[in-house]
């Protein structure tokens, strides 16, 4: 034993430009990947920040595609990827959320496409190879190196408008992949050092966001957990909480940051005694037993805490198990598909977990 865990690290591999008014590099950016014809890519909430994004591209901007929606629907991926082809687009520039971020993968994987991602919320996907599709109701997830953006640029400016609630939600989407990352089977010093700092700048931030949306020190200080929560998840393995959310998301259309903010405390109630070495840096900017704690964490903010209130009917927590626990995954803590209906009655419910 030499009290080193071994471990295997693969790279970071995204070029990352982080600070405020960094969309004014996007044009640089696009010519460093030697690309020139970038189709602009946003949900239709954020159209009118794409065109503003795409006037500053000026001539180099072949178009604005603004229908991205959650869970990546296959039909809006091909009516994008027509939009691509027949404008004789070279990139995407993904501007948005996690919806939008997936929507530039989703292309990316279909037509060799770089990707240069300006992130507006805190989900992290601009960090990974992971790309989730819906098709007839179902939501299939893959990991593809060809799905990881070249470019992704932060620019805390555009954290501004993210509304508060969102704001704590995505937050928690972020603290849930860092904390899956810290006992990750597969995890590394790289990932572990910044799963724990990402989550210590969320728990910093989110408060200070949730009492004072124009606070850019707190707006930043988010963003940069983001990030380092993001890579977290593109550098390791996910369990038990992610296994739910994409049940959850996928099969019965609960929206993705709210939905992990309420499973994120259940999940980690449920693995903190397996894992309570490997939580620490949890339970220490929470402070406390981590589930518990950050139900607390949660509630202060004014975070959803009850499945029943995201619309999931009770009726469907059978279902919801089985799907959760048909096919097998590392979780610290092993489980049974009781064990999962048991965590999602209470997280129906919203009862505080014990740990
Ligand atoms: P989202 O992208 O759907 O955004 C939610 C809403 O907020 C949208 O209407 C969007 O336009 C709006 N919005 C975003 N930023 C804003 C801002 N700064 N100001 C005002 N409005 C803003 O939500 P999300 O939670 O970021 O992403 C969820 C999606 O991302 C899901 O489909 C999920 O599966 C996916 N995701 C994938 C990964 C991955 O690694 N593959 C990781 C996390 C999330």
């Amino acid at each position: 034993m030499t009290g080193i865990e071994p471990f295997v690290f693969p790279g970071l591999r995204s070029r990352v430009i982080f600070g405020e008014g960094t969309i004014a590099e996007t044009p640089a950016e696009i010519a460093r990947l030697g690309r020139a014809r970038p189709l602009v890519l946003s949900t239709p909430n954020q159209k009118a920040e794409a065109e503003a994004l795409a006037h500053r591209l000026g001539n180099l901007c072949v178009g604005v595609f603004a229908r991205a929606a959650m869970h990546t629907p296959v039909e809006v991926t091909e009516a994008a990827l027509a939009a691509f082809r027949e404008r004789h687009a070279d990139c995407v520039v993904a501007l948005g959320g996690g919806s939008t971020t997936g929507l530039g993968k989703a292309i990316a994987v279909r037509a060799g496409a770089d990707q240069v991602v300006i992130p507006t919320t805190y989900a992290g996907s601009e960090m990974t190879d992971i790309l989730g599709e819906t098709m007839g109701g179902e939501k299939k997830t893959r990991r593809d190196p060809a799905v990881l953006p070249e470019t992704v640029i932060y620019d805390v400016e555009l954290t501004m408008s993210l509304p508060v609630g969102l704001a704590v939600a995505s937050g928690l989407n972020a603290m849930a992949h860092a904390a899956e990352a810290l006992y990750a089977p597969d995890r590394n010093p790289v990932i572990s050092v910044l799963a724990a700092d990402g989550v210590r700048a969320l728990v910093r931030a989110l408060p200070g966001v949730a009492a004072d949306p124009a606070d850019r020190h707190a707006r930043a200080t988010a963003l940069y957990g983001a990030w380092a929560c993001g890579v977290a998840l593109g550098g390791a393995s996910m369990a038990l909480h992610h296994k739910l959310c994409h049940t959850l998301g996928g099969s019965f259309e609960l929206p993705h940051a709210e939905t992990h903010a309420v499973v994120l405390p259940h999940a980690i109630g449920f693995n903190a005694a397996a894992a309570s070495r490997l939580l620490e840096p949890v339970s220490a900017a929470v402070g406390g037993s981590p589930g518990a704690a950050l139900f607390d964490f949660a509630l202060k903010l004014g975070a959803p805490t009850r499945l029943k209130d995201l619309g999931l009917r009770e009726a469907d927590l059978d279902r919801a198990a089985d799907i959760a626990a048909k096919n097998p995954y590392s979780n610290p803590r092993p489980f049974d598909r009781a064990a999962i209906r048991t965590l999602l009655q209470e997280a129906w419910e919203g009862t505080r977990p014990r740990q």
